[in-house]
């Protein structure tokens, strides 16, 4: 069953996502502007709406609020003082495609790292000078230091996958807070600043995923190309599936870890350069 509908929203929280969903844009613009307040000490929050706002009103209040070691704990090691998560405006959907692209579009590979089949995903995109993305889950992401750095020092964007990878929308709103937060924490630890984007494991997604997501500064994204890589169906299945897909702004999920990958990183040799050779850019939402 849906769990929105299961979730009975108070007028008033009606209304204020139909302004959080007008302020999407805005959102997103604020969102891209994070990642470079992080370096940008003295820089006024902007990322972050006043007290009262819909993201910090009702909305975030429909969260029971318990202490959270991530907000109570800080990572100081290697954070820049000034920056804290933004707020985001909470969302009711995840992005599927992104705006402003032009002829780009995003590749995102999910559940890693995974020493096995992460490397190669990276000689790929480095040998074609392209930024992804990498949506890890904090246990694989937790022994695999050395790769997320790896990912950062490449300019790619690591998102939160969670932690287990479990069903979400199953668990209560404090299991879920645990998976994300715990996620956070290790990559900020690696690469001193929180990530800013989230995706749910299977795409299920729910109320509590976007508020929680959106207390720790994080925007939901989802994608447009399923390459249902992870039932092995063959490199030449993988390939079509991309270049079928292939259209501005498109957001296409791949998988470099979970199982046996090696298709996943031989169909990237292929429809990499298939893609750039037909215009497309590949980018990662970022200013
Ligand atoms: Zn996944």
């Amino acid at each position: 069953m849906d769990a929105f509908k299961k979730d009975q929203m108070i007028p008033g929280r009606r209304a204020v996502l139909r302004i959080a969903a007008v302020l999407g844009a805005v959102g997103l613009t604020r969102l891209l502007s994070a990642g470079e307040a992080a370096h940008t000490p003295g820089r006024p929050a902007t990322a972050s709406p006043p007290a009262g706002s819909p993201a910090a009103g009702p909305g975030a209040a429909a969260v029971p609020r318990r202490p959270s070691s991530y907000r109570l704990s800080p990572m100081t090691e290697f954070q820049p003082p000034e920056y804290r998560p933004a707020r985001l405006p909470v969302r009711r959907e995840p992005l599927l495609e992104l705006p402003d692209l032009g002829r780009s579009m995003v590749l995102t590979f999910d559940d890693g790292p995974d020493p096995h089949y992460t490397p190669g995903v990276l000689k790929t995109l480095r040998r074609h000078d392209v930024r992804a993305m990498f949506f890890v889950c904090g246990e694989m992401a937790t022994g695999q230091r050395d790769l997320l750095r790896e990912m950062a020092d490449d300019g790619h964007v690591v998102g939160n996958h969670s932690w287990s990878h479990p069903e979400l929308p199953k668990l209560r709103p404090g299991r879920i807070r645990a998976e994300m937060e715990r996620t956070s924490e290790v990559i900020e630890r690696t690469l001193g600043r929180p990530p800013a984007w989230f995706r749910a494991p299977y795409g299920a997604w729910n109320r509590h995923t976007f508020e929680i997501g959106a207390d720790l500064g994080m925007e939901p994204l989802a994608w447009t190309v399923d390459t249902l890589d992870w039932k092995s169906p063959g490199t030449g299945k993988i390939v079509r599936s991309v270049m079928d897909g292939a259209a501005p702004g498109a957001v296409v999920l791949s998988h470099d870890a979970g199982g046996d990958r090696s298709q996943s990183v031989a169909a990237l040799r292929n429809y990499l350069p298939g893609l750039l050779s037909q215009g497309y850019g590949i980018t990662v939402p970022r200013p």
